[in-house]
């Protein structure tokens, strides 16, 4: 998968200076391989190609501005495709870091802000979160007698992350994923704090956000002592 780079210093500089280094733009051959499989291409008549070549022509305030910016699903087909190895999925997460943050659409930068404030998107509490992982845990016992949830257990190999959605909308998902576990046999647990495995900041361009809430999940998974974490989205 196309790396994207995190830019520390991406509130000071301007998106024309974000794509500078990737100056090998200048080596689009406007093939339209990128269009090709993208799935948003022809969303509001723009697609890849028709950004690099804005950006060549020094349009980059019409991009920021752009809602397409925000179409791209951030798939990277697009940057696998590409003979020329442009890697558009970083100039997409470049841009949405040049919107302002109060300008960024929708509720995803207010979930991106939930998780960073309260461990999880949805704003659930540890209380609240462990008596809905329990509760299906419960009631798994009816199918599988000696299942038992291992919440916060030191030195399991699994560190296991869910969607916030689980726990708060739909726990009968929680069952699911507790089956596979049990069935695979494998040492695992689910964290009381820092669960959530649904990053929101990699969505809104928010270096910050994603940095601060990725470690702090590393440095739980490390308090724990578990070697893999595992991502069920
Ligand atoms: S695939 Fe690469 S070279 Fe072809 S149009 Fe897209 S960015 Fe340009
Ligand atoms: S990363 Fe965005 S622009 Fe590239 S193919 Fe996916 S949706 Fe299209």
């Amino acid at each position: 998968m196309g790396k994207i780079v995190l830019e520390k210093k991406r509130k000071e500089r301007p998106f024309k200076e974000l794509v500078a280094p990737l100056s090998k733009l200048d080596s689009c051959l406007t093939c339209g391989t990128c269009a090709g499989g993208c799935p948003v291409a022809d969303w509001e008549g723009m697609d890849p190609r028709k950004m690099v070549r804005m950006i060549q022509l020094g349009l980059e305030e019409e991009v920021v501005r752009s809602n397409w910016i925000w179409q791209c699903t951030n798939c990277q087909r697009c940057t696998w495709a590409c003979p020329m190895g442009i890697n558009f999925g970083q100039i997409i997460y470049n841009a949405r870091s040049s919107v302002p943050r109060e300008e960024t659409p929708g509720e995803i930068q207010k979930t991106a802000n939930n998780h960073r404030e309260t461990m999880n998107n949805m704003r659930l509490t540890v209380e609240d979160a462990v008596e809905s992982f329990q509760w299906m845990a419960d009631e798994l016992k009816e199918e599988i007698p000696d299942f038992e949830l291992p919440i916060d257990k030191q030195g399991a190999e699994y560190f296991c992350t869910i969607n916030s959605k689980q726990p708060q909308y739909f726990p009968m998902d929680l069952q699911s994923i507790y089956k596979i576990f049990y069935a695979a046999k494998v040492d695992w647990t689910i964290s009381s704090q820092w669960w959530e495995g649904t990053n929101y900041a990699v969505f809104t361009g928010d270096t910050d956000t994603w940095e601060y809430t990725l470690r702090e999940q590393a440095k739980r998974v490390e308090e724990l002592g578990c070697r893999v974490m595992a991502y069920t989205e």
